[in-house]
């Protein structure tokens, strides 16, 4: 990928190849053992699973009844004489025989000899131990889980890929394993820059408001199962930036906002490159979020590099690329097949008229109804309308244009998680 050196024409890209170019540079995080605790939810496998035993690990009854002959019940009628009684946790002692029967538990192993379970409904227990049944002619296996019928010893019960969700933990679980290799969280740097910016804790100043994007950041990374560190805000001063850049640079990921724009003090992508960050593209044909900037660090040890997004200032801006750019980065890290984004169909349920010259990611209310998804688009006065976004679930996207959307007509719409 050729480098843009010069922010003086800048090639805009399209969405579309600026993801892509993104995506070249990702590759997931070498595997890491990891103990299955919560945390470990959402993780990708990094290697396939094994089972080390057959489940069941003998033939179960999956009723509570009598396990019997089908030999003995032709009709399904019959007097038996119960030899024993098996909870689940208890091994047979004695194999049923003609004319016998064992009263057995949900869970427990099969004594030998029987080949099925009557359900303990369709049977009455009389004098002298004997268990009278009616019911239907029992069939061989009824009522009963074979030994291996969910998995054999050796049998590979998860693939590499595969997400741990709750149901992969009770599989680890069943088959002994309490840690597994996957790979890990990005560590994910923030860097806040701006003169005007003091801390949520302060109160603002003439000229100052307050960082609301490392906030916004952090929570980001962190539902997109990344490691956020916070490294705080730098001055509009290369002497300021330049540490917090070099520190951030050790992460695998630094989130810059701020900065990349063409103003006086829009200094970041300029301190990147001195410190040795290769910029791939600068700008990107959307609102908001068009300054945008990606760059790679080559880690001086080798390993793959460091991921660099400057992402706008304005903290709808931030949102929006943090979506379009930054998650699915994180996703393939993360060692996800898929990174998405992922967008569905809506039809837009009351007219909106508007009028934008790129192609724009309108905060939206997206619903799933019984005619399918509907969206209607939100109030928003731009990209540092941050407020608009706590009535959004999605962001809709227009066509550039000056266009008198309709009701019934169909957008694509990117859900926000
Ligand atoms: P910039 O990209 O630095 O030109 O900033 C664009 C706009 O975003 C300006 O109005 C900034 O004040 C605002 N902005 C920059 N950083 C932040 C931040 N961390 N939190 C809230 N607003 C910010
Ligand atoms: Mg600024």
């Amino acid at each position: 990928m050729s480098d843009i050196v010069s922010t003086k024409s800048p090639k805009i890209l399209a969405i579309a190849e600026a993801q892509a170019i993104v995506q070249q540079y990702v590759r997931p995080l070498p595997p890491e053992p990891m103990p299955l605790s919560s945390a470990a939810l959402g993780h990708v496998l990094a290697a396939d699973v094994v089972s080390d035993l057959d489940m069941p690990p003998y033939h179960k009854s999956m009723m509570d009844g009598y396990a019997v002959r089908c030999a003995d019940l032709p009709t399904g009628k019959g007097t038996l004489q119960v030899l024993e009684e098996i909870t689940a946790g208890q091994v047979p002692s004695r194999a049923v025989e003609a004319g016998q029967a064992s009263r057995i538990m949900t869970g427990a192993p099969l004594p030998p000899g029987a080949d099925a379970v009557v359900i303990v409904e369709r049977t009455r227990l009389s004098e002298n131990n004997l268990v009278v049944i009616e019911d239907r002619p029992p069939k061989p296996g009824q009522n009963i889980l074979p030994q291996g019928a969910e998995m054999k010893c050796g049998d590979i019960v998860l693939r590499a890929g595969a997400v741990l969700r709750p149901q992969e933990f009770g599989v680890l679980a069943t088959i002994g394993r309490t840690t597994v290799l996957v790979h890990p969280s990005p560590r994910v740097a923030v860097l806040s820059t701006g003169d005007e910016l003091v801390e949520p804790s302060e109160r603002p100043q003439g000229g100052q408001i307050r960082n609301s994007n490392a906030a916004l950041l952090t929570a980001l990374v962190s539902q997109a199962g990344g490691t956020p560190r916070y490294l705080g805000i730098a001055r509009d001063d290369p002497a300021c930036l330049r540490p917090l850049i070099c520190d951030g640079l050790k992460a695998h990921v630094l989130l810059l906002s701020g900065g990349v724009s063409a103003g006086k003090l829009d200094l970041v992508p300029g301190v990147l490159r001195e410190a040795g960050v290769v910029a791939h593209f600068h700008k990107v044909e959307m609102k908001p979020g068009k300054p945008m900037f990606f760059g790679t660090y080559p880690r001086p040890g080798g390993g793959e590099p460091t991921l660099v997004f400057g992402l706008p200032g304005n903290p709808v801006s931030v949102l929006v690329c943090f979506e379009l750019f930054v998650r699915p980065a994180l996703r393939r890290l993360r060692g996800y097949a898929d990174p998405g984004p992922h967008f569905v169909s809506a039809v837009l349920s009351e007219d909106f008229a508007y009028r934008t010259d790129r192609p724009t990611y309108h905060p939206a209310f997206l619903e799933w109804t019984t005619a399918g998804w509907r969206v209607r688009a939100v109030p928003w006065i731009g990209s540092a309308d941050l407020r608009a976004l706590t009535q959004a679930n999605a962001l809709v996207v227009f066509p550039p244009g000056d266009h008198g959307h309709r009701a019934g007509q169909v957008f694509e719409v990117l859900k926000l998680e």
